[in-house]
């Protein structure tokens, strides 16, 4: 059964059309999406699929292979920011952020599939935003760019289900492009495709999902962010972004707060680990990125203190099994790391890391190859 297939057994007819977007994981540039700064994400070749038909009757149905329940039915005159609703409450948001931004929505039938692992840092919540936002573009003919539909869809996230997130996921999944890495402005949304071809240079980019997610990451996410804005309002900038790493040392001497000290080095350094990064992957160097993703890890851990021991365990393992450089990616605190390894060496190191984790007492890990992948499209 495909996916269109499933809607018209839901609905009783065939959907107007389908439509992919994918997860994503960040290669560098963490944290650094709420300070303005520089990201470099990839798409997965995981995605959310939806076969969406439109309505015109106010009328908004929802429903997820992936979820139990049934289906959700909605009105969309009458759809309330963070009056909870579970999983519905992201697609929903996208129509009630389309609406408020005086888009003429008017309803949809909505059936989702997804391969895109849930709560891994693999950003399945975008991956959902963003199928259900381009889908609605194309069936009302909002005429809305890419990054427009990113930030609707970060918007919906926001605001209506009350995650705080910025904007990097949303851009990944909407504007990535296949064997590509996307470099993300995140102070206008300007980027540009970075050619990531690893097979051809003999790497595998592995994602390793330790399977964790400690409860600890949703206030911490919150504090860090508090806490680069005020770093930026100690130093006198608007954001984070504009320190460059040539003034950090000054910037830092004018810091007496040590937590907040740590944060601004964590974002300058993390910005300018993505622009060498870019450097890098434009010069052809590609197995050279190994030891900046090791360094933006000891930030993670050292500066922000966001990661935990699955992911500094899956660092050390990967690096000891001859890895080229491994680093948490996303928010931290469980969800994924990444790692850079030569081909031939892909093996030996997720071996390892399996090791290093039975060892550790902790489940064994997800382990597969990141395959840069295209971003959403209409199937
Ligand atoms: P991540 O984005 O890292 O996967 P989040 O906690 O941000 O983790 O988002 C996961 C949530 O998104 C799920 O708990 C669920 O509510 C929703 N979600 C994601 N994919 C689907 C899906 N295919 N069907 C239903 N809900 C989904
Ligand atoms: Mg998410």
């Amino acid at each position: 059964m495909t996916v269109a297939d499933d809607f018209e057994a839901l609905y009783g007819a065939a959907p107007d059309g389908v439509w992919a977007a994918p997860g994503r994981v960040n290669l560098i540039g963490e944290y650094t999406d709420f300070n303005d700064g520089f990201v470099l994400p990839l798409a997965l070749p995981h995605t959310t699929v939806a076969a969406v038909s439109r309505r015109d009757d106010g009328v908004l149905r929802l429903h997820s292979a992936d979820a139990d329940g049934g289906i959700v039915q909605l009105d969309t005159d009458a759809l309330e920011p963070l009056s909870g609703g579970g999983w519905a409450a992201y697609p929903a948001g996208v129509v009630w952020a389309l609406r408020e931004a005086g888009h003429p929505v008017t309803g949809a039938d909505v059936h989702l599939a997804s391969t895109v692992p849930t709560g891994a840092g693999l950003s399945s919540s975008a991956a959902l935003e963003v199928v259900t936002a381009l889908a609605l573009n194309d069936l009302f003919g909002l005429g809305l760019s890419r990054a427009g539909l990113a930030r609707l869809a970060q918007r919906a996230e926001n605001a209506f289900v009350g995650v705080p997130c910025g904007v990097m996921d949303q851009m990944a999944s909407a504007c990535a492009e296949e064997g590509h890495a996307l470099h993300l402005d995140t102070r206008d949304l300007s980027y540009r495709q970075v050619p990531f071809d690893l097979a051809r240079e003999g790497l595998r980019l592995l994602v390793v999902d330790t399977r964790v997610k400690h409860a600890l990451g949703d206030g911490a996410y919150a504090e860090r962010r508090a806490g680069c804005e005020a770093g930026a309002r100690a130093l006198g900038v608007r954001t984070l972004r504009e320190v460059s790493a040539a003034h950090l040392p000054e910037a830092l001497g004018r810091l007496s707060d040590e937590t907040i000290l740590r944060y601004v080095r964590h974002v300058v350094s993390d910005n300018a680990r993505v622009e060498r990064t870019i450097a890098l992957l434009d010069a052809g160097d590609t197995r050279a990125v190994g030891p900046v993703l090791t360094e933006g890890h000891a930030s993670l851990r050292d500066d922000l203190r966001v990661s935990c021991p699955e992911l500094d365990l899956v660092v050390e393992a990967a690096d000891a099994a001859g890895a080229l450089g491994a680093r948490m990616t996303g928010g931290g605190f469980g969800g994924s790391a990444v790692v850079l390894v030569d081909t031939e060496r892909a093996e030996a190191v997720s071996a390892a890391v399996g090791k290093a984790f039975a060892e550790a007492g902790y489940a064994a890990p997800g382990i597969f190859p990141a395959v840069p992948a295209a971003g959403a499209r209409r199937l």
